[in-house]
């Protein structure tokens, strides 16, 4: 068995780094070559069990300071952020509370249905019913699928309003990806519905997101960083009147919110007794080698060492009363090496093929954590040789360039034999060069008898030099939650509504199933942006 610590002995293929095409490449696939890995913030010794812990005892006796509000959201990232704009624009008074110096932001990709802009820029108009059905089958009939026929509903008009009202206004790029060039090497089937808010080589929404925050408070909404919030605040009736939090300082206030509190806290995937109540266990697993939640944000946007993702929205919204969808829970993850979104050839560390290479990164990772011999360390083997023919890639990125950027990471060993290269990456030479020989048999033969991939994929690996591409698979967000309604009020055990709590993006359930959904690239940015909209929207109204 290899491991890590053995891969990291061996002497690596080095290449010159090709940062417009790996910035293309990561702004593209919402991936990354380079992840910044942050640890669980709980350790290994943490049960299941004791997952929801205590509310913290704390009365507004406690409180230094009160400040009133019509609606208080917490967490100011992607759902917050629209949270607390679906509120404004609806009268309320709003207080925004974000526990970091800066809000999380991930990757760029946002899908949205039928807006004008697409319409003006040449996009299809595609019939919600379509995409919903098919995202019903992508989260293997898990979803609720009220929430995505909200999202099918509002998301085109709630970007053609982000547009006109904040990004426009403020400068802020926005455009929509060219439609996939290979779209048969998606299994899943991906409908041509992308927008990117910002600079579409940057990949991550600080730019949209700082927009955001610069309108919201122009338009008089108070915004609180470095301020935790740490317990919802209930009157007799179980209504939720408000949450305390506490400020850098050590300060704690009571906001009080007269029409309602949105709970936006995003993933718990920095709770490692959350994960391991509610991920599958080599899901935990894959987690425990590599988190990396914060892989875009730069290292001075992180005020403190506490991680962002330790689930407390989860817990204080089930202290008040909700209930969290049962696992196991869907997660986002994605592998780190090679190239991503070619379907070169892989193996498992025992030197077996295990999946139809033409799967989007998203849902491979499905096949690795379900497959027998998902390994210790969550790494496994693309396999090549390269020289023969470049393999198209899902994105567009001139196969050159990807090559390139596969060739400049770490993880890549070059030998001019199969048996040879084995060796290199601790793999059993017998198995592999079996593996190989019944691929090429595969090849000649232009039918994927094993995992029926498409003919045009199936590129031999029979001429020297052959390489071997470590792949990392990370651990990117936990993407579940609690009960809700359509209105995204959260629900109690008997399915009813807790009066006065809201919750939107990551802290809501049944939004995925078990898998990152990808219909389109980016479904939980928009998802998330339409349940902030429409819960701010329903409190502000209430
Ligand atoms: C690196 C990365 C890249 C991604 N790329 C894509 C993509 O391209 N397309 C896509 O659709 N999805 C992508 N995702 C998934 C998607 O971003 C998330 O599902 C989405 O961002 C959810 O947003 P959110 O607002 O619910 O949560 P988050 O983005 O996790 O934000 C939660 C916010 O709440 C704050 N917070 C937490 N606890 C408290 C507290 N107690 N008090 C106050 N504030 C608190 C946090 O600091 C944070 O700012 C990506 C995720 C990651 C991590």
């Amino acid at each position: 068995m290899t491991d890590m610590k053995g891969i990291s002995r061996r002497s690596f293929l080095t290449g010159s780094a090709v940062l417009g095409g790996a910035a293309a490449l990561a702004g593209l696939a919402g991936c990354s070559p380079a992840p910044k890995d942050t640890s669980m913030a709980e350790t290994g010794s943490a049960t299941e069990e004791d997952w929801l812990g205590e509310a913290p005892a704390l009365t507004e006796a406690d409180c230094d300071n009160v400040v009133d509000a019509d609606v208080v959201v917490i967490g100011s990232a992607v759902a917050g952020s629209l949270s607390a704009f679906g509120a404004l624009e609806n009268g309320a008074k709003v207080v925004m509370l974000e526990r970091n110096k800066i809000f999380h932001y991930g990757g760029n990709q946002g899908s949205f249905l039928n807006s004008e802009f697409q319409k003006q820029s040449g996009k299809p108009t595609y019939d919600p019913k379509e995409i919903v059905y098919h995202i019903v089958g992508n989260t293997a009939n898990r979803c609720d699928i009220r929430q995505w026929r909200v999202w099918a509903d509002r998301s085109g008009e709630l970007v053609d309003t982000l547009i006109e009202k904040v990004l426009t206004p403020a400068g802020i790029p926005f455009t929509c990806s060219p439609a996939p060039d290979e779209p048969e090497l998606w299994l899943n089937r991906v409908f041509d519905i992308n927008v990117v808010l910002g600079d579409p080589t940057k990949d991550n929404y600080k730019e949209f997101l700082s927009g955001m925050h610069a309108y919201l408070a122009d338009n008089g909404a108070d915004i609180r960083y470095n301020t935790k919030a740490e317990v919802l605040v209930q009157d007799e009736a179980g209504r939720v009147t408000g949450v305390i939090a506490t400020a850098e300082d050590g300060s704690r206030t009571l906001f009080k919110a007269a029409k309602g509190v949105i709970v936006c806290t995003g993933s718990y995937a920095g709770n490692a007794a959350m994960v391991k109540k509610f991920q599958q266990e080599k899901v935990a697993k894959l987690l425990e080698e590599g988190n990396v939640y914060t892989m875009y944000m730069d290292t001075e946007d992180l005020s403190s060492a506490e991680p962002m993702d330790d689930g407390i929205g989860h817990r204080m919204m089930c202290w008040a009363g909700a209930e969290m969808e049962g696992g196991p829970h869907g997660f986002l993850g994605w592998p780190n090496g090679g190239h991503i979104g070619c379907p070169n050839l892989e193996v498992d560390q025992a030197g077996r093929r295990y999946m139809n290479e033409a799967l989007f990164p998203v849902n491979q990772v499905q096949q690795v954590v379900s497959a027998a011999s998902m390994p210790s360390g969550a790494f496994t083997w693309e396999i090549s040789s390269t020289e023969d023919r470049l393999m198209p890639c899902f994105i567009g990125i001139d196969p050159n360039v990807l090559d390139a950027i596969a060739k400049s990471g770490t993880g890549v060993y070059q030998a001019d034999t199969l048996e040879e290269l084995a060796e290199l990456i601790d793999v059993d030479p017998a198995t592999f060069t079996a593996t190989i020989e019944r691929y090429n048999e595969m090849c000649e033969k232009g039918v994927d008898e094993d995992f029926m991939k498409s003919s045009e994929y199936l590129i031999p690996v029979k001429n020297p030099p052959f390489y071997a591409f470590n792949e990392k698979w990370v651990f990117v967000c936990s993407i579940a939650g609690v009960h809700t309604n359509d209105k995204f009020q959260v629900l109690n055990a008997d399915h009813e509504v807790i009066p006065g709590l809201f919750a939107a993006g990551n802290t809501v359930g049944r939004r995925f199933g078990y898998a990152y959904e990808s219909s389109g690239m980016g479904m939980s940015n928009s998802q998330a942006m339409v349940a902030g909209y429409v819960a701010g929207e329903t409190a502000a109204k209430a």
